[in-house]
């Protein structure tokens, strides 16, 4: 049965809830309300404000290192880009172009490839989604805390510390890194989902090169931003770290970083041509396989959308797409097997039970 079946009563009985305002969470929102939900999204910090705007933007569907389970979710993604572009820009008034429409690839035999793939700039996406959003009935309650979400005849009640309950049909966890702290602090769950910290700095481009396309080997990648406030710049990324949820930057890390995008593009060392801009840190959402976690749970009414890792930019539309299918009874247009909440767990089932 579909739990969006039944016609929305906003305002405190909304047929859905999602937690986490990062860009799964509100694609995912954006998604059902198109459909016809009444959505609340509860965000306990600011929206767009973590991973989704630490990203460098890379739509990296090709990329030789992903895992190949990736495959078909991503495709799906690139093709539904353009669609959720225009959604946001019809909503918002706001255009979010790409940046740039081929990488070239470097491969560990020292061969090079050249892939049609997109990128764009996190930083112009998160305004522009966050717009369009505030255009539709979609409620969002930020800097909103959780305290017990518990199973009801309905489905879920939400009762925030604030003590107001909402009543909904679902629930969807969207929280990225912090995923895994949500559903342990509300049910004791183990979740197998943890922050794998990436560090990133953001580089005048040296005057010589006329860069237009992403470089990227199995190390490093050099993601040129063409158009909009951070054109003539390029960002090198990422650090890849198990350092729970710090975020430090560290000088001689991102002159690792430099080093390595030298390797490719050597314009890159002199810290004369290419100065520095800007430097940050991101937690991406990382599970023990690579893989994201979409489905349900085994509570009634309780659904994970997370644990994109190094892909959460390039999935967030497909990962919207999937949800909202699964929400309404039907079959996801790909297999999302590979991906069941339940894959960690020794006793094989263990937290996959779909809503009847
Ligand atoms: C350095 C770096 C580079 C990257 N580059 C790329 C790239 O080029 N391409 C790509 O596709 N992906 C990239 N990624 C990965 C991508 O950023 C993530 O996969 C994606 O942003 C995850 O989105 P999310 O919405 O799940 O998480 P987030 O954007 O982190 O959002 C999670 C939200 O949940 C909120 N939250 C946390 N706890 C609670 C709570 N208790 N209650 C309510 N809300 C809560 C947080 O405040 C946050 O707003 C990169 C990541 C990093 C760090």
């Amino acid at each position: 049965m579909s739990v969006l079946s039944s016609s929305s009563n906003l305002d405190l009985a909304p047929d859905i809830v999602v937690v986490g305002a990062g860009l799964i969470g509100l694609a995912i929102a954006l998604e059902l309300h198109d459909r016809g939900a009444a959505v609340t999204v509860i965000e306990h910090g600011r929206s767009l404000s973590e991973a989704s705007t630490a990203a460098a933007g890379m739509l990296a569907v090709e990329d030789p290192y992903n895992r190949p389970e990736l495959r078909l979710l991503s495709r799906l993604s690139a093709e539904r880009y353009p669609t959720f572009l225009r959604r946001i820009e019809e909503l918002s008034g706001i255009a979010v172009p790409f940046q740039t429409e081929a990488t070239v690839q470097y491969l560990a035999d020292g061969a090079t490839m050249r892939l049609a793939e997109h990128s764009l700039d996190p930083r112009q996406l998160a305004p522009a989604l966050l717009a369009a959003v505030k255009t539709t009935s979609i409620r969002l309650l930020e800097e909103t805390r959780i305290a017990t979400v518990e199973e009801a005849t309905h489905g879920v009640d939400i009762r925030l510390t604030s003590a107001v309950v909402i009543a909904s049909r679902a629930i969807i966890y969207a929280a990225g890194a912090w995923t895994a702290e949500v559903m342990a602090g509300l049910h004791g769950d183990a979740v197998a989902i943890a922050p794998r910290k990436g560090q990133m700095l953001r580089v005048r481009l040296p005057a010589a090169l006329a860069l237009r396309e992403v470089h990227r080997s199995e190390q490093v990648y050099i993601v040129p931003r063409t158009r909009g406030p951070q054109a003539g710049t390029a960002l090198i990324g990422a650090t890849v770290e198990d350092t729970g949820f710090d975020t430090t930057v560290r000088t001689e890390d991102l002159g690792g970083l430099r080093a390595l995008a030298a390797e490719l593009l050597p314009e890159f060392e002199s810290e004369t041509d290419a100065p520095l801009v800007e430097s940050w840190a991101g937690l991406r959402p990382a599970t023990p396989d690579f893989l994201p976690i979409l489905g349900a749970c085994t509570r009634t009414g309780q659904f994970i959308a997370s644990g994109h890792y190094r892909n959460g930019i390039l999935q967030a539309p497909a990962t919207a797409l999937v949800i909202a299918d699964l929400l309404e009874g039907k079959a996801p247009t790909v297999d999302i097997s590979a991906f069941s909440p339940g894959r960690f767990s020794s006793r094989g089932e263990h937290r996959i039970r779909p809503i009847q």
